[in-house]
């Protein structure tokens, strides 16, 4: 079956190009959506070589540079597809992705990761212009839980799962995809995302915000990638099967680190065919060419 990854990254996590090849040969990947990352170095508490490349290079644009994604679809054009979310609060951000998309072939705005209210009139300014050009938007969210420190700053993103409500209210046009803790938590409706993370073998209470948003908005899609979204499939896998197969049209594929069990815990749940290669990869193409 052909696999496409719909979230990784560049030099992420101190992996290079060729070995990033050989990662997605080894565990049958044919495409990755190959997503940029720019904000303010304030704006992420990690800089070190073996999570970004960016303060290594020099660049001031973000951990995760666009011109990264570019280098490594120069040299394996087969296996990429570009993905760049430039910061909202630059005056020629809804330039950049216009020219992001018309130079480099740019095909998704993301990822969207920044300490901001995603609803705010920069980022929605953004996610039309998205929108216009049928690029669909990647989405980090996380709440102000990640460092527990009471002295230190908290790594939150986006907002709350009100506000991803609000920007899909607002950009109807978009299409979004909801990705990381602050979106996967909600997969439950449960109050647990007001402590916890990365709630493990926590059963789900069914009907969570995600499947009433996925219900009431056409325009919302899941990206199952990282931690985030392997534990809200695999913390209740009975659930699992049953959302994937509701919402078999929304849900893609996809990993933000080198490992497999995406993978392994998808395929144990004996799914029919038809939906693995919408997860897989049918999904994941059907977003684009809209
Ligand atoms: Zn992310």
């Amino acid at each position: 079956m052909k696999i496409i990854d719909a979230h990784n990254h560049p030099d992420w996590l101190g992996i290079d190009l060729p070995r990033f090849l050989k990662n997605m040969d080894e565990y049958g990947i044919d495409k990755t959506w190959l997503l940029g990352w720019e904000c303010p170095r304030n704006e992420y508490h990690d800089g070190t070589p073996s999570v970004v490349a960016g303060p290594l290079l020099g660049v001031s644009t973000g951990p995760i540079p666009f011109a990264r994604c570019v280098s490594y679809a120069e040299r394996a054009p087969e296996r990429f597809i570009l993905g760049y979310a430039p910061d909202p609060r630059d005056e020629d951000a809804c330039r950049k992705l216009c020219a992001a998309k018309e130079i480099y072939g740019a095909k998704i705005c993301g990822e969207a990761k920044w300490r901001m209210m995603y609803n705010n009139p920069d980022c929605l300014r953004l996610f039309r212009t998205a929108g216009r050009l049928k690029m669909p938007v990647t989405m980090h969210f996380g709440y102000d839980l990640q460092f527990t420190y009471e002295d230190r700053r908290r790594e939150w993103f986006g907002g709350t799962i009100d506000t991803l409500e609000d920007v899909l209210r607002s950009c109807p046009d978009t299409k979004f995809l909801g990705h990381a803790p602050g979106f996967w938590v909600h997969i439950s409706d449960d109050e647990l995302w007001k402590g916890c993370e990365y709630p493990e073998n926590a059963p789900v209470i069914r009907d969570g915000r995600i499947a009433q948003l996925l219900r009431k908005y056409p325009n919302l899609f899941c990206d199952i990638s990282a931690g985030s979204g392997l534990y809200a499939l695999s913390r209740d896998p009975g659930h699992a099967k049953d959302f994937i197969l509701e919402f078999q049209d929304r849900i893609l594929y996809a990993r933000d680190c080198f490992h497999n069990r995406h993978q392994d815990f998808i395929n144990s749940l004996e799914l029919p065919e038809a939906v693995l290669a919408k997860l897989y990869h049918g999904n994941a193409e059907r977003l684009l060419e809209e």
